[in-house]
């Protein structure tokens, strides 16, 4: 019946008027993963027997007439760095290869609270360190769109799942970038909430100042519903913000006149490719014809933003990073001694990514350099966070790319870690002003591979950019 094309909101309406039922949905969606999984490499971890039995407790309850919640029964994607309690999460690290937690995830634990049927978990750059997802260390991931490309990253698993149809929606995380260029390079929907809009905890932390759980969707209306499943404030993340969490589905009005949209300069220079600078142009001329008054504005620290996150960030994951010795958690590799056992773990364990960003941080934190890098690096995030502060007493909401290009392929940049680090050009500057932002298709090119561009929004203005981004897709 590919149910598998449809979207949340379509089955959930199929579901509670019993014209199809959660195991008939559960096994279309298998049935597609079992034709297209090979190809793709969605999953790390593919959880059948669970998703039949919580399909059929679903079942059960529309049976009995009751009302089930939007996303009750829906089958989704997990990233694997977001703690599934009794389900291995493994960081696509070798070094928590066998890590299974004895907690979910706060984000996992709210959505699990409406029911959704989860497939599997989902592939990632290991730890969540790469735009590309090659960096895992079990398997790359393809792009359904060309199977001769990366899928983006980190959330590469979960957005290819969304894309492929191998779920109907799937959470990522975002620390700079990771959920809205994988969404942008496979043609789907995907937002970084504003930092704190989504609790952290049990999310397996690489820069814990800019880490992000979020929606990766068909469409809007879905990701609302998504981000209505699982932001809120959790007592066991005290970053998590206490401001009231507004029924997001209210914000899929088809409107926005009068919405003043400002398109950044310093986010179309050199090296966005004109096919995309294209698309992204033709966006905001599209909300100008819609209504919304479009004007240039500018960040003029944007140029910073690359180096200043490839220290914090790194300085961040050095420091998380350090708990994996060997003793607490997954994966141990025996030596002579304590030391020794600790080197060979995670001499063995750890990827070459993860190893380099270690090795930065560390060196970014060492007592001889941490003024003139990690603390300059802190003092330039507030410059960039300022420039958006300015920016957004003059405009609504930013419209800028996602990504400078569309999908490139696999092992095309890998070995150039610099190149890949500069692809994070547009998505980088929200997390380090802790803002929202979303992804949206907004075309294809020439050899047929999606285009998306990026709505940003003051914090806590998940509402607007919502607005925005629906009106968009409606049209
Ligand atoms: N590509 C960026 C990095 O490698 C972003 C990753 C992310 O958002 N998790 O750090």
């Amino acid at each position: 019946m590919e149910l598998y094309n449809k979207t949340a909101h379509e089955l959930h309406e199929l579901l509670q008027t019993k014209q199809i039922s959660a195991a008939e949905l559960t096994a279309d969606i298998f049935s597609r993963v079992d034709e297209v999984e090979d190809k793709i490499g969605a999953y790390l971890e593919i959880t059948r027997e669970k998703a039949f039995s919580d399909a059929k407790a679903v079942d059960e309850k529309i049976s009995r007439g009751e009302k089930i919640f939007p996303l009750e029964g829906i089958p989704c994607a997990v990233k694997d760095n977001i703690c599934t309690k009794g389900i291995k999460t493994t960081c696509a690290s070798k070094i928590l290869e066998n890590f299974i937690p004895p907690y979910d995830a706060t984000a996992y634990k709210k959505l699990s609270a409406q029911n959704p049927i989860l497939i599997g978990k989902a592939n990632l750059d290991e730890f969540a360190m790469g735009g590309s997802t090659e960096n895992s260390g079990f398997h790359v991931t393809r792009n359904p769109h060309d199977l001769e490309r990366v899928p983006g990253g980190s959330s590469g698993g979960s957005a290819a799942a969304v894309a492929a149809r191998e779920a109907i929606f799937a959470l990522g995380s975002d620390t700079g970038g990771s959920i809205r260029q994988p969404a942008s390079f496979c043609g789907v929907v995907g937002m970084k909430p504003t930092y704190g809009r989504v609790s952290r905890y049990g999310l397996v932390a690489y820069a814990s100042s800019l880490d992000q759980i979020g929606p990766i969707t068909r469409d809007v209306t879905d990701c609302a519903q998504v981000l209505n499943a699982i932001a809120g404030r959790d007592e066991m993340d005290s970053t998590s913000t206490a401001a009231d969490v507004p029924d997001f589905t209210k914000s899929l009005v088809a409107d926005v006149k009068g919405l003043k949209i400002g398109l950044p300069k310093e986010y179309f220079v050199k090296g966005i490719d004109s096919e995309v600078e294209t698309a992204v142009r033709n966006a905001a001329k599209k909300f100008e014809s819609l209504g919304a008054e479009i004007s240039e504005i500018s960040l003029p620290h944007t140029d910073y933003a690359i180096s200043t996150y490839y220290l914090i960030a790194p300085a961040e994951a050095a420091t998380n990073l350090e708990r994996y010795d060997g003793v607490s958690y997954g994966a141990r590799v025996d030596g002579a001694d304590v030391v020794e056992m600790m080197t060979n773990t995670r001499t063995e364990k750890f990827g070459a990514e993860v190893k380099r960003r270690i090795m930065i941080g560390n060196y970014a934190l060492s007592a001889g350099y941490y003024d003139a890098y990690y603390l300059k690096a802190l003092k330039v995030r507030t410059l960039i966070q300022k420039d958006f502060v300015d920016a957004f007493k003059n405009v609504d909401l930013i419209l800028a790319p996602t990504a400078p290009t569309a999908a490139f392929k696999i092992g095309e940049m890998v070995s150039d870690p610099l190149k890949m680090y500069l692809q994070d050009v547009c998505t980088v500057p929200l997390n380090l002003a802790g803002l929202p932002g979303i992804s949206i298709p907004c075309g294809v090119t020439k050899n047929n591979l999606p285009i998306g561009f990026q709505l940003i929004g003051k914090a806590l203005d998940e509402a607007t950019i919502l607005r925005a981004a629906f009106t968009y897709e409606q049209c």
